[in-house]
């Protein structure tokens, strides 16, 4: 059994102008410990996966069919003092935004001492003392002189550390990372990448990391799994999507980072823009921007295939290498000739 199964998952929103389908029929698991990245553009669904996890989409949004499982149990079926309970003690998220997660009125270390006293049942000393040695943990240096610090006082950088502390106060078995490097400069990105893999290892903490961006994926995740429109279009370890990406879509994505050494004059973009979720195009989602795209295209749907053996994945799957293209169901004529380079280099 995973430790996270997400089956079927659809959510949408009820707008004037008609139904988004934000997430549609959308699986995957996370097994413990694993490191696992959600990537797409802005609207594929990513951070309304991460919501839905925690159950926190609100009106006009509902979750309208799936089931999520976290250690077998369906997160669906629980009460609000359950899943209030699961919130604080199994599955913690952490935000883009440091600065708006931390009470600018309270010191950072009353914050996370505060966090364990509502987790735990410690002395107001013992939640001192264990705030500190989480401070430490996460790279704060000389904790118990900056435990009494405000927000304010802290970096970006400190400020995300001190986020990733209060989250892991509770020892979760599940860290829920929303584009957690964004707003940071490059270096300090990197700290904060390496420090989410110590801590992965160190407290055997599975991570779900939400990103636009394929690079911090390759830097940390075990697993990928790429969203456009609401749906999964690939999945495969993250070594596998980064050397021999498989979908029209993430050939795309990968064409676009720019990279050290690059020899490209100019750096290849996907050309259009995400669906109107209310209105999506029929056949593959992405076929009004796919240069290969044919009539089938057009008309039908491509479930997720593995792309080396050309059968049907099963979705309950941990492994392999998945994409929803017809090139894997067969039925492209002219199959998918990538001319694009997607690393830069000279072919
Ligand atoms: Fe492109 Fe067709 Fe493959 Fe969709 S199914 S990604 S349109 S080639």
């Amino acid at each position: 059994m995973s430790l996270l199964e997400v089956e079927d998952l659809v959510v949408q929103f009820y707008t004037e102008d008609g139904v988004v389908r934000a997430v549609d029929e959308l699986s995957y698991e996370i097994e413990r410990g694993e490191k696992y990245g959600i990537v797409g553009e802005s609207g594929a669904g990513k951070s309304v996966t991460s919501l839905s996890l925690m159950q926190l989409i609100e009106s006009p949004g509902e979750i309208v069919s799936g089931e999520i499982r976290f250690k077998g149990q369906n997160l669906l079926d629980l009460s609000e003092s359950e899943l209030r309970d699961i919130r604080g003690n199994d599955i913690a998220m952490v935000f883009q935004d440091a600065e708006t997660a931390l009470n600018p009125v309270y010191s950072v270390g009353e914050q996370i001492a505060e966090a364990i006293r509502t987790h735990k049942d410690v002395t107001d000393e013992e939640a001192k003392e264990e705030t500190i040695e989480l401070l430490e943990r996460v790279g704060i240096p000389d904790a118990s002189a900056r435990y009494s610090d405000y927000p304010h006082e802290f970096s970006g950088g400190m400020q995300q550390r001190a986020v990733i502390a209060m989250a892991l106060s509770c020892d979760p078995d599940l860290l829920i990372c929303d584009e957690p490097t964004t707003a940071l400069d490059v270096t300090i990105e990197a700290q904060i990448l390496e420090l989410l893999d110590e801590l992965a290892s160190d407290f055997d903490t599975a991570i779900q990391l939400i990103t636009h961006d394929l690079g911090v994926v390759a830097e940390l995740c075990d697993r990928v799994m790429v969203l456009y429109a609401g749906q999964a279009v690939e999945r495969a370890p993250v070594e596998e999507l980064y050397y021999e990406p498989k979908h029209p879509y993430t050939v795309g994505l990968m064409a676009s980072i720019p990279r050290i050494g690059d020899e490209r004059e100019e750096l290849t973009t996907i050309p259009g823009a995400m669906p109107d979720l209310i209105d999506v195009p029929t056949g593959c989602r992405f076929h009004p921007r796919c240069p290969y795209a044919e009539d089938v295209c057009m008309k039908r749907e491509p479930p997720l295939m593995d792309t080396d053996e050309e059968v049907v994945a099963d979705d309950t799957e941990n492994t392999g290498h998945v994409a929803s293209c017809h090139e894997y169901t067969g039925e492209l004529a002219n199959g998918l000739d990538y001319d694009i380079d997607v690393r830069g280099e000279s072919q």
